[in-house]
This record gives C-alpha cells, structure tokens and sequence, in this order.
C-alpha cells in the first residue's frame, strides 16, 4: 500500500495517454500503464521507470469488459484503490490519417461498420472501463475522472460555418463519438457529483501522434498537460466540465 496518488492511463503506450503517464510520475504518482498489448504496456512501463518514476503495466483492451475487471482486480489486490482514472484510449477509425483529412468518414458514405468500431472503443470503451473501476475510485480520497476528447466533439463549434473547425471534413465516426463521450461525460459528472469524484472531458489539442500520422503540430506532452491539470484539480475543482489548454470549451 502507497501514499502516492495512484493513476490508471487507458492506451498509454504512446501517444498523449504516455506523455500523460510521464507527467504523472514526474509529479511522484504511480502510473498504471493501460495498454492492449502486454508487451509494448511493459515497454512503456520500463522507460518510465527508467526515468525514476513508479509505473506498472496493466493490460486493458476497452473493447473488452473482461479484461477492465481483470485490471481492476490486480489493481484491487496490489493498491487497494484508485485516485486518478484517464479514459484516453482512441482511434479515430481511418488508420493513420487525420480526422480532419478522413474522406472515409463524410456521413452520406460512411462504412457503417467502421462507425461501430470507433463507437466501440471511444465510447462503449469508456463505460465499461469506468464502471469496472469505479469501485475503486470510490475508495480514493480525491478521485478525478478525466475523459480525452477533442475540439471536434463541440457541437458549437462544429455547427459554426466561420469557426475555428470550418476547414474539417464532415465525419459520421470520430466527431459525433466524441459528442457522445461529452454527453457521457456530464452524465457521469451529474451522478458522482454527490460523491466528490470529479469528472471533466479535455481536448488536448492537435498533437502529433501515429493517429495522425504525425501531421499535429503540439507535442503528445504539450496535449497532455490539460489532461494532468483536470486529472489533479482540488476539491472546489469544476466537474461536467469541457477544457482545452485555454480553458473551458463550449459543448
Ligand atoms: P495514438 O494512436 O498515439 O494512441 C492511442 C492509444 O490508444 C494507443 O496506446 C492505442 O494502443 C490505444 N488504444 C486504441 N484502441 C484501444 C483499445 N481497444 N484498448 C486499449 N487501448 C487502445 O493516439 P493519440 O495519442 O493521438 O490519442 C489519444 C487520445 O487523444 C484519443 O482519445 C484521441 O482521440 C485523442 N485526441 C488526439 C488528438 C491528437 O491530435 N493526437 C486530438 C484530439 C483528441 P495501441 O498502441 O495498441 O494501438
């Protein structure tokens, strides 16, 4: 047992759930490494340990319920409870392109499927991970929940023909599974409110990363501050809240 704030990053292998991961234990938290293949989870997990920090692989597909109550169990048995819970696993559903270049996603023909899929693991992904942790969570002192979503979820500024994501091609997939995650987002929020776990949704903003095949222009570790700021706010802290790096976003 730890007196150390211990997080759970899904999909922090690489990307923005790893230079999360990073800050974490930079900040002297222990890092559970969520990750789909135990190997690259173990990798993660050695390179941050390399750097001083506490981290621990923890194998976690989203897409698989059983394997989130299997996380939570290990979880359960070597550190008794939960303080941060990071829902970060993603994928766009176009490969390595960006959503905003996505000519597969344009809603009048749209693979049907491939909405399913990013549905699966962006949306569906985060229940069932939430609910198999939460128990935990509810063990913590100061539990945080934070949900990463994207610019791209705002209905506001998708419907403003002269905003900042009027160059975006339209998307059936990544874009309205990110609205999804608000709305799951502030209904979390609303029933954990009572409970003092704070829920938020961030938008890390364009980071280059494999899921868009590098083309962003912030660094996965820039991106991931907004995450560490939600993920360590006080107890006055917001909850059913959206934040970028600039401050609240509108939904
Ligand atoms: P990456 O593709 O670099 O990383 C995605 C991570 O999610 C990987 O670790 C991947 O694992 C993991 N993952 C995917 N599917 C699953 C699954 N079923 N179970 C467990 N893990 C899974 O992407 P980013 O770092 O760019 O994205 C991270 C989050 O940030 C996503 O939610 C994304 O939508 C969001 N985001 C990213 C932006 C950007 O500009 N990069 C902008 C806005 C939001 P594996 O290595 O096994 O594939």
């Amino acid at each position: 047992r730890t007196d150390r704030k211990i997080a759970l990053v899904t999909g922090a292998n690489k990307g923005i759930g790893r230079a999360t991961a990073e800050q974490f234990a930079a900040l002297g938290m222990t890092v559970l490494i969520g990750a789909r293949d135990p190997r690259r989870g173990e990798e993660a997990a050695t390179a941050v340990r390399a750097a001083g920090g506490d981290a621990h692989p923890v194998t976690l597909d989203v897409t698989d319920a059983g394997t989130a109550r299997a996380a939570a169990r290990w979880i359960e048995g070597r550190f008794g409870r939960l303080d941060v819970l990071v829902n970060n696993a993603g994928i766009t559903g176009s490969g390595q392109v960006s959503p905003a270049d996505a000519h597969d996603q344009v809603p009048s023909s749209v693979d049907l499927d491939m909405v399913r899929s990013v549905f699966e693991t962006n949306v569906f992904g985060v229940i069932a991970v939430t609910n198999a942790l939460l128990p935990l969570l509810r063990r913590s002192p100061a539990p945080r929940i934070v949900n990463v979503s994207s610019h791209a979820a705002s209905l506001t500024l998708s419907s403003d023909p002269d905003g900042p994501l009027a160059g975006l091609l339209p998307s059936a997939a990544y874009s309205p599974a990110k609205t999804a995650l608000s709305a799951l987002t502030v209904q979390y929020a609303n029933e954990l409110r009572k409970d003092g776990i704070l829920v938020n949704a961030v938008a890390p903003g364009f980071c280059a990363t494999d899921s868009n095949n590098h083309t962003g222009f912030l660094t996965p570790a820039q991106g991931a501050a907004v995450v560490v700021r939600l993920a360590t706010l006080g107890a006055d802290g917001p909850t059913a809240g959206f934040f970028g790096a600039d401050g609240p976003l509108p939904w």
